[in-house]
């Protein structure tokens, strides 16, 4: 099977109706119409065969997650999405992993109205490379550093539960439980679109951004974009039920500085509580009040007692020490 082959016969489907694309695979680019009025909205996601995930990973849930981690980076800004490109370097042209990569991704592309515009194949080691494109109204987009002293932190769903998948896979010797329950968390994390935009819409939700490299390092990158400090309530942090067994400072670990969650977490004021929760329920997802942002810098984590929790904050940097 050669490039254009392989292209053709995965990568090229019909146009979605009532789309985004005027011109979609085929050209030597892709032309897109946004709503009149709007802003494009414009984030790349790549995962690497070793360092985002395991030698022989099922192709249909990285198929999945290539899109979902983009998807998710439209969601923190509150946008829709209007298409993808795909950059892929594969070892070789194998037919049946193609088949099931283009099966998870095409599920999760037609659930969010999200086609496939353009991208690149080349021989390599096996390399995904997703960009997504959406559409946001101007004033309607969750910045980072749009947060304001006095807000509300929120979460969605719950964090900690993809790092526990990880560390059973790897065996680490503090993990224990049945990665069964929480393998899905990893492989095949849910964007949040529909709350995202939801919030984008809401009056009072000041910024947000979507948890990737663990809460805590993450909420700092709002604190620092938006030169605030914060209090999280540590006993105000959802846990999981696979989360429960473990010794309490790995559950703090999962919990705060874990990765790969892919929730929103997001600021508002406090006026703007009930229609947050009427956010969360038209999106079907949990959210949850975690604490608040201060004028004063600094994160800190604190008991029931308003005492402060010694923890981690740094988040996952891949160039960082921790990696
Ligand atoms: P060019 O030589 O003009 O850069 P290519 O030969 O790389 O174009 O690709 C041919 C067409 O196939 C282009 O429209 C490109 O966007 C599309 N394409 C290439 N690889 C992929 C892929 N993995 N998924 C979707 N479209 C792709
Ligand atoms: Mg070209």
């Amino acid at each position: 099977m050669g490039e254009f082959e392989l292209i053709a016969r995965h990568f090229t489907r019909p146009a979605l109706p009532d789309s985004a694309v005027v011109l979609g695979v085929g050209d030597d680019g892709a032309l897109l119409q946004p709503t009149p009025g709007h802003q494009l909205v414009i984030s790349t996601d790549m995962l690497v065969e070793g360092r985002h995930f395991f030698a022989g990973t099922d192709p249909e849930a990285l198929g999945h997650k290539a899109l979902a981690v983009n998807l998710s980076d439209l969601a923190a800004m509150g946008a829709r999405p209007l298409g993808f490109t795909l950059a892929l370097a594969l070892p070789a042209a194998d037919d049946a992993w193609l088949s099931a990569f283009a099966r998870g991704l095409f599920a999760l592309a037609d659930a969010h109205a999200c086609p496939l515009v353009g991208g690149d194949t080349t021989r390599g080691p096996l390399n995904l490379c997703v960009t997504v494109f959406g559409e946001v109204r101007p004033g309607q987009v969750l910045r980072r550093d749009a947060a304001r002293a006095g807000d509300e932190i929120w979460l969605s769903g719950r964090t900690g539960e993809a790092r526990l998948a990880l560390a059973l896979r790897r065996g680490e010797p503090w993990a224990s439980g049945d990665v069964a329950t929480v393998a899905d968390r990893m492989d095949r994390p849910t964007p949040r679109l529909a709350l995202g935009q939801a919030l984008a819409a809401t009056p009072g939700v000041h910024a947000a951004l979507d948890v990737s490299d663990g809460l805590l390092g993450d909420l700092g990158h709002i604190l620092k974009a938006s030169g605030l400090g914060a209090e999280v309530d540590l006993a105000s942090v959802p846990i999981a039920p696979a989360l429960r067994a473990l010794a309490p400072g790995h559950q703090r670990d999962c919990l705060l500085a874990g990765g790969d969650d892919y929730e929103l977490l997001f600021t508002a004021d406090a006026t703007a509580r009930d229609a947050v929760l009427a956010a969360g329920r038209i999106a079907g997802v949990a959210v949850t009040r975690i604490g608040r942002l201060v004028d004063t810098p600094g994160l800190r984590v604190v008991d029931e007692q308003g005492q402060a929790v010694p923890v981690r904050t740094q988040g996952f940097d891949h160039f960082g020490n921790a990696s």
